[in-house]
């Protein structure tokens, strides 16, 4: 008799559903015999890698027999300068992703509560399912956080909070202000990790990053990445940054090798090039107003986002849309996922792109709605 493996597994697992990634061009076009898609779908950095980056990569190459540096020292001691950070409160991973899953290894077992708020980034739902915890879902207030009830939901088995400022797929955001009346709120033993994935693209002046409170709110972990303004989504970098205990305790769950020799040339070459992200940074805000621009002209409502995407509002189930528009080669990311069964995110592209997505979405949103008026 063959062995159920399923039940096996632990109990966190056996209730996992895996990540569902945005749909790759060469799958797309694989399936349906076409070429020149586009991809706004990952929030990808749309204007290339940094040159000064790939060079750097080329470089790192030669050096492919070898392990990586194991603590990554050269990268800490740039971010450190960078940043004003001091190196031992950073801890490198493979994406940041890989930093919010170590970050759940250091401290929940089954049973201990995780909050996190509704419609927040996937990654949070799944840290929590896989280590067996409960998640305590806190339903959002027009689309962002809501600290306040999120504060509120705290009990004695709240282990840790998840926050993202800004949110992805809602591109809402938070006030420095607003972050630090919470943390206020928070006992000192619930562990709040902020996730600062987008914080390149934000030019809110109450934006405050997490950084500046780590002083005063110990418990404060920050989570960053080179995946999205800094364009180096393929090579998997991320980190993280708290105190130097916690720094500690998630690098006795960290794979010592986890960051390749390439990202972390990379990821160095890159926070010196300041030219590239100025460009990631106004190629995103321009590309923002187009397509807020032929939202408008088209009369469908979005939700405001400072990060490097945005939400759409079809009006109605999205899902045709969404394969609509694949049939057009214009991949975006429906979000149902995330209880937003009526929106699609699509990520800012380059000219070119928004106005071929623009295109794309207009006749799709006026053949569909000349279809359901009809009597
Ligand atoms: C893209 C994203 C990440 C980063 O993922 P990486 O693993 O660093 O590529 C983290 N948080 C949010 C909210 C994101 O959207």
């Amino acid at each position: 008799m063959a062995c159920d493996f399923y039940h096996l597994a632990t109990p966190g697992v056996q209730g996992l559903h895996p990540y569902q990634p945005g749909k790759p061009v060469e799958e797309l076009e694989r399936e349906l015999g076409i070429s020149n898609s586009i991809k706004l779908a990952s929030n990808e950095n749309p204007q290339g890698p940094s040159q000064i980056a790939m060079a750097a990569v080329q470089a790192a190459l030669g050096e492919s027999c070898r392990y990586p540096d194991a603590s990554g020292f050269k990268l800490k001691q740039a971010l450190s300068a960078h940043y004003n950070i001091a190196a031992d409160t950073i801890t490198l991973g493979n994406g940041s992703n890989d930093v919010l899953e170590l970050i759940g290894r250091a401290f929940v077992v089954p049973g201990d509560e995780v909050i996190y708020a509704q419609h927040a980034f996937v990654v949070y739902m799944l840290v929590a399912q896989s280590t067996g915890a409960t998640a305590v879902v806190v339903p959002a207030r027009e689309w962002g956080h809501d600290l306040d009830a999120m504060a509120a939901a705290v009990t004695d088995k709240t282990r840790l909070i998840f926050l993202a400022n800004p949110n992805n797929p809602t591109g809402t955001w938070f006030t420095g202000q607003a972050l630090r009346e919470f943390m206020a709120k928070v006992p000192d033993n619930v562990v709040v990790v902020l996730d600062e994935a987008y914080l390149e693209y934000v030019a809110e002046p109450e934006y405050l990053s997490g950084l500046q409170l780590q002083a005063d709110f110990p418990n404060l972990v920050v989570t960053r990445t080179f995946s999205k303004a800094f364009g180096l989504a393929a090579l998997r970098i991320g980190y993280a940054v708290a105190n130097p205990t916690i720094t500690d305790l998630l690098n006795r769950v960290r794979q010592p090798f986890n960051v390749n020799i390439p990202a972390l040339e990379a990821a160095t070459a890159v926070l010196g090039d300041t030219d590239y992200l100025t460009r990631s940074v106004a190629l995103n805000h321009s590309g923002m107003a187009q397509l807020e621009q032929g939202f408008t002209q088209l009369g469908v409502n979005w939700i405001p986002s400072v990060g490097n995407f945005i939400s759409v509002d079809c009006g109605r189930d999205a899902a045709p849309v969404y394969a609509e528009l694949l049939q057009k080669g214009v991949i975006v990311r429906p979000v149902a996922n995330y209880l937003m069964p009526n929106h699609l995110r699509v990520t800012i592209g380059l000219p070119e792109e928004n106005s071929r997505f623009l295109t794309a979405f207009t006749e799709v949103m006026k053949q569909q709605s000349g279809r359901t008026s009809t009597p």
